[in-house]
């Protein structure tokens, strides 16, 4: 579903990226861990091209982008290969003035160009998905924390992505309203979505992901299942920094 080959990006001099190799196989979740500056952040907005790579390849579903300096992609391509991911951010950014509902239905309405009927229904749909049914009329505000970001991944899904990607999505939550958000993505990893997660939740990341990537200085330093990273692995940098965030 989404394979990355030989990526670079870098901002003026500053190397983020340094050759990055990964496949995420349909139906799978790739949980991103790593020291802060690693490239995770990075990483993910390559993927829906909020950053552009200097080289490299990119593949999700059917779609191939190449790479290479200078690049030029075309609008309508960068939309096209765009509206395969929908990001979860670590601040929500709900539209303040529109409800609940509204916020969920404005992307399908104004992009996909779905009748208000049509949006309305799979908001509400996704809305009992997230256990927010009751909350679909008030407005962002009326909401704690953890309910936002539980609209924003109904929001990301109400756009039909292939894959979701997260940027650690519960660094913004009080720690008490952490857990209801990453049970809605456990949920979600369970059914089957696609989903590249960035966090600092290493509970999460040992009971949901199927792959777990250890970035450092912009390499992937060590990939492989949750007990070969956090339980087998003898390298000195995965286990210097699992000591550090244990
Ligand atoms: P954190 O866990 O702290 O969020 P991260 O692993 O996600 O870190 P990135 O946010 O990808 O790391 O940043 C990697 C490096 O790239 C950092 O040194 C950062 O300062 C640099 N960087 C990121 N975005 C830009 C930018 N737009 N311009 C210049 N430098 C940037």
């Amino acid at each position: 579903m989404i394979k990355l080959e030989n990526l670079y990006k870098s901002f003026g001099d500053i190397d983020v990226l340094k050759g990055i190799n990964l496949e995420v196989e349909k139906g799978k979740t790739a949980v991103v861990i790593g020291p802060s500056g690693s490239g995770k952040t990075t990483l993910l907005r390559c993927l829906n091209l909020l950053e552009i790579p200097n080289q490299g390849a990119i593949t999700i579903g059917e779609k191939e982008l190449q790479f290479q300096s200078g690049t030029k992609l075309k609008p309508t391509q960068m939309t096209l290969f765009r509206q395969q991911t929908g990001m979860v951010f670590q601040s929500y950014n709900l539209f303040p003035h529109l409800t609940v509902v509204e916020n969920i239905m404005e992307g399908q309405v104004v992009v996909l160009k779905r009748s208000k009927t049509d949006a309305k229904k799979r908001s509400l749909d996704l809305l009992a998905k997230v256990g927010l049914s009751d909350r679909a009329e008030m407005y962002p505000h009326q909401l704690s924390g953890g309910q936002q970001q539980r609209v924003g991944i109904a929001r990301a899904m109400a756009m039909d992505p292939k894959v979701l990607l997260f940027d650690e999505p519960t660094s913004a939550l009080d720690p008490e309203l952490v857990g209801e958000v990453l049970k809605v993505m456990k949920d979600l990893a369970e059914e089957g979505m696609t989903m590249v997660v960035v966090t600092h939740e290493m509970e999460f990341a040992r009971d949901v992901a199927d792959q777990v990537i250890f970035m450092d200085q912009g390499v992937i330093a060590e990939k492989g299942t949750p007990e070969e990273i956090f339980t087998l692995s003898t390298n000195p940098r995965t286990q210097q920094f699992l000591n550090k965030v244990a």
